[in-house]
């Protein structure tokens, strides 16, 4: 009787064990929502803010010539145009796979309004009632897009080498809408003539060089803000063949490009640059749509306890109707939680997916979340169980960069003693004693990438355990 009674136990427990993981309806438990950048078609610039800028820039030119201090005067232009690389880079210390995505190319269709043709032939662009067509290429911040201002993730960098013939700073950067405010933006002249407009950026953030220095390809000029005529943080590169800009360029090669034949980037990415920004773990829904200018409460989390509800959400940037995209979720000893894929029925240049589980945690360790679109695919890790941070003993104590690559530094007021790294399955890696090195530079460079725990002991046995990323 008693083990008819276990077997039955057994039993119904198998079929519910079964019935979990193949009944499970993905799409019943799945959020997904787009995300509309610039939805109300405001132009970076006025036109009188544009005419300004060429008479400044110009003016410019004329005291650098004057000073002999002209890098490119006309007669030394060559004829070849620079081949740019992309101008935005994630600033070190960050771990999105992209940042940003593109909501505006050029509009190569003079009529307004609503009369939209990009270099592609598509309407990826816009145009205004006033007459303006869209005169360059909008790259914005995507996920979080106030959180990355705030936080600087987004270098703005020099496209090209050059000349800087121009720069202004000192406004407003949290715009929503369009205000005639200024905007904080970058001016360069290359060696061919042509010059490159790197407008919107956060106030205080632009190169501290100054008019007539020169910039270095690659080079930092400013980060990713929301100045002047602005509904977010975003980049506009507006691009000429010359100062005396009677001829605008899209940098964009395409059989609808009227303005040049050749592309001016080094490489061209395609029309629909198809990817994954993000794939990351919350303790609660992300807020992603708050109301211009306040920060996003992103819930971010990558500790949890085998109880708790966790949120797996993808960031996709460029998503086209019929793509697919393989989700999985993977425990600690490398078996499936769950693994499926979901179709795109929505074009947009934004979109994100969360699904939330609770009660399915059955291993304690790194857990993996895990998703391909767009031929990559970004694994994020996050931790389940015991080995989650505990509350801050050295409360002055922090530690730099994470993730990290070769140096984990530690900033602390406390007279440390020691240091030990973990795996995340509470295996001791290393043991660093601070009165043999006295520094708090710990060398992480021969440690397997991946997650870790590194605990710190002062003098007067205070501890605290960090987690950092090993890159
Ligand atoms: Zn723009």
């Amino acid at each position: 009787m008693k083990s008819n009674f276990t077997s039955s136990i057994i039993i119904s427990f198998l079929l519910l064990s079964f019935g979990i993981t193949y009944s499970q309806d993905f799409n019943a438990v799945m959020t997904s929502v787009e995300y509309k950048f610039n939805e109300d078609k405001i132009p970076c610039l006025t036109a009188a803010q544009r005419d300004a800028i060429k008479v400044e820039t110009n003016n410019n030119i004329e005291q650098l010539r004057l000073e002999n201090k002209l890098a490119f005067p006309e007669a030394n232009w060559r004829g070849g145009h620079p081949l740019f690389i992309w101008p935005l880079q994630q600033a070190a210390g960050f771990n999105y796979n992209n940042t940003w995505a593109i909501s505006g190319y050029v509009d190569h269709n003079s009529a307004y309004p609503n009369q939209l043709t990009d270099y592609n032939c598509g309407t990826r662009t816009y145009d205004a009632s006033s007459g303006y067509n869209h005169q360059g290429v909008d790259m914005y911040l995507w996920p979080f897009i106030w959180n990355q201002m705030d936080n600087s993730q987004t270098e703005i960098i020099a496209a090209a080498p050059g000349q800087i013939i121009a720069k202004h700073d000192g406004e407003f950067d949290r715009s929503c809408n369009f205000n005639n405010n200024l905007w904080n933006a970058v001016y360069i002249q290359h060696n061919d003539g042509s010059v490159a407009w790197y407008g919107h950026m956060k106030n205080g953030s632009v190169t501290t060089k100054n008019v007539g220095d020169m910039v270095a390809l690659g080079e930092v000029i400013g980060t990713v803000g929301s100045s002047g005529n602005s509904t977010g943080p975003h980049l506009h590169f507006e691009i000429y063949t010359n100062n005396s800009y009677t001829q605008l360029v899209d940098p964009f090669s395409g059989p609808c490009n009227v303005l040049n034949a050749d592309s001016w980037w080094e490489t061209q990415i395609p029309y629909n640059y198809s990817g994954i920004n993000a794939v990351l773990t919350h303790s609660a829904v992300p807020d992603i749509f708050t109301t211009c200018p306040t920060p996003e409460t992103s819930n971010t989390s990558d500790d949890f306890d085998t109880g708790d509800t966790i949120y797996f959400a993808a960031y996709l940037r460029d998503q086209v109707s019929g793509d697919n995209i393989h989700l999985s979720i993977i425990k600690p000893d490398n078996s499936y939680l769950y693994d499926w894929d979901i179709t795109v029925t929505t074009t947009a240049s934004s979109w994100y997916y969360y699904w939330y589980y609770s009660g399915v945690y059955d291993q304690e360790g790194e857990w993996k979340w895990e998703v391909t679109y767009g031929g990559e695919t970004v694994s994020h890790s996050f931790n389940v169980g015991a080995l989650s941070i505990e509350e801050a003993n050295i409360e002055t104590t922090s530690i730099y960069p994470n993730p990290s690559k070769n140096y984990l530094n530690i900033k602390t007021t406390k007279t440390l003693a020691s240091a030990m790294i973990y795996d995340v399955s509470g295996k001791l890696i290393k043991t660093i004693r601070f009165n043999e090195a006295p520094t708090h530079n710990i060398d992480v460079s021969n440690i397997s990438k991946g997650m870790y725990f590194l605990k710190v002991i002062s003098n007067e046995s205070e501890q605290e355990t960090f987690k950092f990323i090993k890159q």
